[in-house]
């Protein structure tokens, strides 16, 4: 284990000593940006075994930290706390691990919390959650738990020593009426106590920049929290039109034409053609938002880490690492149980 977690119920609520995802951000000061990465959680052990050979590829590579998804309505429950604790005993990552409201009562997210500081974890993305089976359906609250995201990170910081995050979103979530009612609940959140948003994938960089604007404009001191960037480096048109339906977003209408050309008329899409737009857009993106002063870059990677290592590699000493040069742990060999 690579920190030291004080476990337990203290009086007055959980306590950790883990780092937190903000401490973590502050190699940006160095001049290097840290990068993070998401994994979701496995749904058999043949997923799970890739998943950890992706996670012993990042352990090289040194995420500032790492992001464990969380399946609509608790789907996957038992094995996402298991595989995420696991990540926080067995490996130098430092785990974040999503917590979404959806279809849960308190009593269980209050469990939930539990069951991640059981396991020595402290960094909690906290999340509303879509509806399971239609993601864009309408939000039916549980009869006993919270109403939105924001209500959430308040329950999780009332349980104990906890860090949250929270989502923001570019485009603007697509149930907000407009941009504006989009920024007054993000800045809500982080009224609330959340300490930095990761937002959601996209594909203009002007997106960002104004999400980021509108945000110091509404409020300055929230507005300067870190707002991470979740880029997702493209390597199957297939895969990335059907994430984007199912989060409400889009496919700038240029990448998607020239995608779109690439895949070809096939029976099955020309994937190699599709991952070399993917990664050179990938890359370039981070480029500009390493300028832009972005405070990380977190990689979507589906558990899969070469597309990420690739960008990684051409964004070259850009990038901070959280591993200390010439402490690059050995690759151990892990059964999958
Ligand atoms: C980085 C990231 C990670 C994600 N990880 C997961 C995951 O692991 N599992 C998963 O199931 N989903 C995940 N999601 C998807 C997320 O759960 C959905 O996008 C969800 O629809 C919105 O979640 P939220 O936390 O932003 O909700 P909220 O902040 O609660 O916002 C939901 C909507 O309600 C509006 N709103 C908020 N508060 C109020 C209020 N007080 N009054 C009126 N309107 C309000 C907002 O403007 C928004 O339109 C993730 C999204 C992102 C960006």
């Amino acid at each position: 284990m690579n920190f030291d977690a004080v476990r337990g119920r203290a009086s007055d609520g959980w306590v950790t000593s883990t780092p937190s995802v903000i401490d973590r951000l502050r190699t940006r000061d160095s001049g290097r940006v840290p990068f993070s990465v998401e994994f979701s959680p496995p749904r058999d052990e043949a997923a799970e075994a890739r998943l950890w050979r992706a996670v012993r590829v990042f352990e090289r590579l040194g995420p500032s930290f790492v992001s464990m998804t969380y399946g609509a309505g608790g789907s996957t429950r038992d094995r996402t706390v298991r595989v995420t604790g696991d990540l926080a005993e067995e490996t130098t990552l430092l785990p974040v691990a999503h917590l979404t409201a959806v279809s849960h009562s308190v009593d269980e997210l209050r469990s939930m919390v539990g069951a991640y500081a059981d396991r020595g974890i402290s960094n909690i993305l906290v999340l509303r959650g879509d509806p399971p089976g239609d993601p864009l359906g309408e939000w039916v609250k549980h009869p006993d738990g919270v109403e939105y995201a924001e209500d959430l990170v308040r329950l999780v910081r009332d349980l104990g020593d906890f860090h949250v995050g929270v989502a923001s979103f570019p485009e603007g979530h697509y149930r907000a009426p407009d941009l504006a009612h989009d920024t007054r609940y993000l800045v809500s959140k982080l009224r609330a106590g959340a300490e930095y948003s990761i937002t959601q994938m996209f594909f203009d960089v002007e997106q960002y920049l104004r999400l980021r604007d509108r945000v110091a404009a509404f409020d300055p001191i929230e507005g300067a929290k870190p707002i991470i960037p979740e880029i997702m480096p493209i390597t199957s048109l297939r895969s990335v039109r059907r994430m984007v339906e199912l989060s409400g977003s889009s496919l700038p209408p240029d990448l998607e034409r020239r995608l779109a050309n690439a895949a070809g008329d096939g029976p099955e899409e020309n994937r190699a053609a599709v991952r070399e737009i993917g990664i050179d857009m990938a890359t370039e993106m981070c480029e500009r938002l390493v300028a832009e002063g972005a405070p990380g870059l977190h990689f979507i990677t589906l558990n899969f880490a070469r597309a990420t290592a690739e960008v990684l590699e051409r964004l070259g000493d850009k990038i901070g690492s959280a591993v200390p040069a010439g402490s690059v742990p050995e690759v151990p060999a892990r059964a999958v149980s």
